[in-house]
């Protein structure tokens, strides 16, 4: 394995100072499935007190200091070290109340999840793998260490991290693990929502999302509203989550995917936002995401004027977003249309206020002075311009507010 030589520098450095050292969980997976890890995870016997000595001539940070964890910060970069440890007392199916260290690797390695984040490497000991994590990896496969039902009552959110390896490795979780999976699916309710939001996303993006939508369903929808959502609705949703992921389309995409089953079946749409905001999904996706499902429902015609009004209401970046969904979603053929937007778009037509060739300034030059009756006047040519009854030239605009004011 080729490890970065910041990684080398560190775990060579402890072995100095006569502590043992490795990489571990998450960094070493990547690694046998050739791909690059995000970060490296360093984990060693030496106390955290201990990690700060070795390396009192770099900055340290405490990151959690608690929790044995240390972070090293080199060029730039920052490099956790972890003090072996194992857990104890879980509360309310989540986070040890508290941590005790531990001088054995196996014991670290042993309360970790899965099989395949379970193992340790450095140079001169080679890989660790008490678990059989390597060949779960050959053979796709996500499995508990341990008994999977003692894993899950200790720590529900496990329940998200097995459907959420499986969408972005795309294997098969392991039957007696997904048994368990079933069995203490109500547990997730005691998870908090910001860690489930954290692992959905990760799932809803993974390159197998589908599959797991159809293949693990069970305590898929667990997290969602109850009783609204079906195993039909996933397996609908599968089959458009299919298609995003093909074009790599974003997170709104497959959040709308999800929920657009519930909007079709006469849920209003500030249900669902109130059902995304709950399950924590942040501002901006929660208004993508609504604004995608509206688009399933509205009247989209091959029309320039048609086309203005939807560009003036949910804007070009959105509007965009909603007739690729719909051709996802409803699998319609909406390229006449996207080319009639492509004309008014490249050829600058006018379709917001702010396109207009005049502003409350003129307006004031012109001697109308309150708010309102300057905002409304502004949207009164907007709307001549927009149906094509005036062009949008500044002398002609000026002209017909005049006219306005006349007959006023
Ligand atoms: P990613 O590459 O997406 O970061 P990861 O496996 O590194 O995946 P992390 O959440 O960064 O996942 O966790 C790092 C390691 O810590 C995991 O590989 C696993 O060994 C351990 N771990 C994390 N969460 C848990 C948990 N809830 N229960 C047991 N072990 C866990
Ligand atoms: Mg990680």
């Amino acid at each position: 394995m080729n490890l970065p030589k910041e990684v080398d520098f560190i775990i060579a450095k402890l072995k100095s100072s006569g502590y043992d050292a490795y990489i571990v969980g998450g960094c070493v997976r990547d690694i046998l499935m050739r791909i690059r890890p995000k970060d490296w995870d360093i984990t060693t016997q030496a106390l955290p007190q201990d990690v700060k000595k070795v390396f009192s001539k770099f900055k340290t940070i405490e990151i959690g200091i608690a929790h044995g964890t240390v972070g090293i910060i080199i060029e730039n970069k920052i490099y956790e070290i972890t003090t072996y440890r194992k857990e104890e007392q879980y509360i309310n199916h989540r986070k040890p109340s508290d941590v005790s260290f531990v001088k054995d690797i196996r014991l670290d390695l042993s309360r970790r999840d899965f099989t395949i984040n379970a193992m340790a490497y450095n140079e001169s000991e080679g890989l660790l793998d008490f678990f059989g994590g390597r060949e779960d990896i050959e053979a796709g496969i996500i499995r508990c260490v341990g008994n999977p039902n003692q894993r899950f009552e200790e720590d529900a959110l496990r329940i998200m991290r097995a459907l959420r390896f499986a969408s972005e490795k795309g294997f098969e979780i392991e039957a007696k693990t997904y048994e368990a999976m079933c069995q203490h699916k109500r547990l997730l309710a005691k998870i908090s929502k910001e860690r489930i939001n954290e692992e959905l996303c990760k799932l809803l993006m993974g390159s197998f999302a589908d599959e797991v939508l159809v293949k693990y369903s069970i305590p898929m929808l667990e997290i969602f509203p109850k009783n609204l959502l079906t195993q039909s609705d996933f397996q609908k949703a599968a089959d458009v989550v299919s298609k995003l992921i093909a074009l790599d389309l974003p997170l709104h995409f497959r959040t709308a995917t999800i929920f657009a089953g519930i909007f079709l079946k006469e849920e209003s749409l500030s249900e669902i936002a109130s059902w995304l905001k709950t399950m924590k999904f942040d501002n901006k996706t929660v208004g993508k995401t609504l604004c995608l499902i509206e688009g399933l429902s509205i009247d989209i015609k091959n029309e320039r004027q048609n086309l203005k009004w939807n560009l003036n209401r949910y804007g070009e970046i959105n509007f965009k977003d909603m007739l690729r969904f719909r051709e996802c979603y409803k699998s319609e053929n909406l390229e006449h249309i996207k080319n009639t937007l492509k004309e008014i778009i490249d050829d600058g037509e006018c379709f917001s206020l702010s396109m207009l060739e005049i502003n409350g300034d003129d307006l004031v030059a012109l001697g109308l002075n309150r708010g309102s009756l300057i905002g409304n006047t502004l949207q009164k040519i907007l709307e001549e311009v927009i149906n094509d009854n005036l062009e949008n030239k500044k002398e002609l605009l000026i002209e017909a507010v005049r006219a306005i004011q006349e007959e006023e």
